[in-house]
């Protein structure tokens, strides 16, 4: 069976933990956490660049630097993963769910504006596959409107919007590491802010709510508990095995795109049969290969595309029940209109394998998918 998902090692990973076991410091903000730092805010341009356990921990956050109150509202779209709106439910905002747009499956920019109410204090968007959201506009309503914009970029390193690195264009970023994602780490996150305003309390957050990364720079003489905040910082392990992904990320993301050239080629020779719709990338969008999915005509034909490519020995797989729809989001959230393409992406989405290594198996996979649309 060729699995959905194989995470890629680089090799250097074991070398760089020893490493950092002979350094001696395993927790957090080491050489190595520096060293990551350092990579983030060269490669996005991003004023700071936080290692965090996780995209979750970085929404999460997001939400506190953010001053979220009870009641208070974020904007956001309802085909994506749970995090997305858990980060705000826990500080008690309420998640305000709007459509997608048919092509890239982001959030629709022309609908934002009739969920905005005078609760809204933000918009958090979803560059879905990596793709960009058309961020102009949604930077514009955001700025004639006073709220903050917040970009779930766990799927968005190494691709861009009109040039500029995802994670960088709204007040703050957020990365995943994922092992399902481009660069891996098992477990890991980032947290990008794209100007000075919010980095010095993100680093405060951060650490406990305490000034211990001022104390470390020798810019106070005592650290003391200044904020509130948590413990969202990786240890030395994980920011090793991470560097060593970075280093990489250029090849990464090429060995990537030329397994997505080939299922976008071999999809391009079935779309006019109508049985398929392939992903949509904007100009104005880079590409980074996250992922690689085909739109199916119904759910019937889904269900029967992923079961018929199992049988050839692939495995495809759907994903995002709709938030809005979900017993949490129903209880935490609220829908603005109808989300009629929401839904139906929902029941019509499949992904394909898509890493490192699968290379060598596209012969089968492609022959696969020949004979599963042949029979659909
Ligand atoms: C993967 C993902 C997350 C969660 O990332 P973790 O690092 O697992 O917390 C959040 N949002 C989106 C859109 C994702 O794809």
């Amino acid at each position: 069976m060729i699995p959905f998902n194989k995470p890629y090692m680089t090799g250097r990973e074991l070398w760089y933990i020893a490493q950092a076991h002979a350094n001696g410091h395993l927790s957090g903000d080491g050489p190595y956490t520096r060293q990551c730092h350092q990579w983030l805010r060269e490669n996005t341009r991003a004023s700071a660049a936080l290692l965090t356990h996780s995209c979750t921990a970085a929404l999460e956050m997001s939400a506190l630097l953010l001053d979220l109150e009870a009641g208070d509202e974020v904007i956001m779209p309802s085909y994506t993963f749970v995090s997305t709106a858990n980060a705000f439910v826990l500080r008690g905002a309420v998640p305000v769910f709007v459509d997608i747009r048919a092509d890239t499956l982001n959030i629709d920019e022309r609908l934002i504006e009739e969920a905005i109410t005078p609760r809204t204090k933000a918009i958090c968007v979803v560059h879905y596959a990596g793709a960009a959201c058309d961020m102009d506009p949604i930077l514009e309503i955001a700025e004639r409107h006073g709220l903050k914009v917040v970009e779930d970029a766990a799927q968005a390193l190494m691709s861009s919007y009109k040039g500029r690195p995802l994670g960088t264009l709204g007040d703050l970023g957020t990365l995943s590491f994922h092992e399902t994602k481009n660069i891996v780490s098992g477990e890991g996150g980032a947290l990008l802010c794209r100007d000075a305003a919010f980095a010095e309390r993100a680093e405060i957050i951060r650490e406990k709510g305490t000034n211990r990364s001022r104390f470390f720079r020798g810019q106070v003489d005592k650290y003391t508990w200044v904020d509130f905040g948590s413990s969202f910082l990786p240890g030395e392990i994980t920011a090793a095995f991470l560097a060593a992904q970075f280093e990489e990320a250029a090849t990464i993301t090429s060995r990537r795109l030329g397994i997505w050239e080939q299922y976008h080629a071999w999809a391009g020779r079935h779309e006019a049969s109508g049985l398929l719709r392939r992903p949509v990338v904007p100009a104005y969008s880079g590409n980074n290969a996250h992922m690689y999915y085909l739109l199916l005509p119904s759910l019937k034909h889904r269900t029967r595309f992923i079961s018929l490519l199992k049988e050839r020995g692939v495995q495809a797989v759907f994903h995002y029940i709709p938030l809005h729809s979900s017993p949490a989001g129903r209880k935490y959230g609220r829908s603005s209109g109808d989300l009629p393409v929401t839904c139906s992406v929902s029941d019509r989405l499949a992904r394909l394998p898509l890493w490192i290594g699968v290379e060598d198996h596209l012969p089968q996979v492609l022959d696969a998918l020949e004979g599963t649309v042949a029979s659909l």
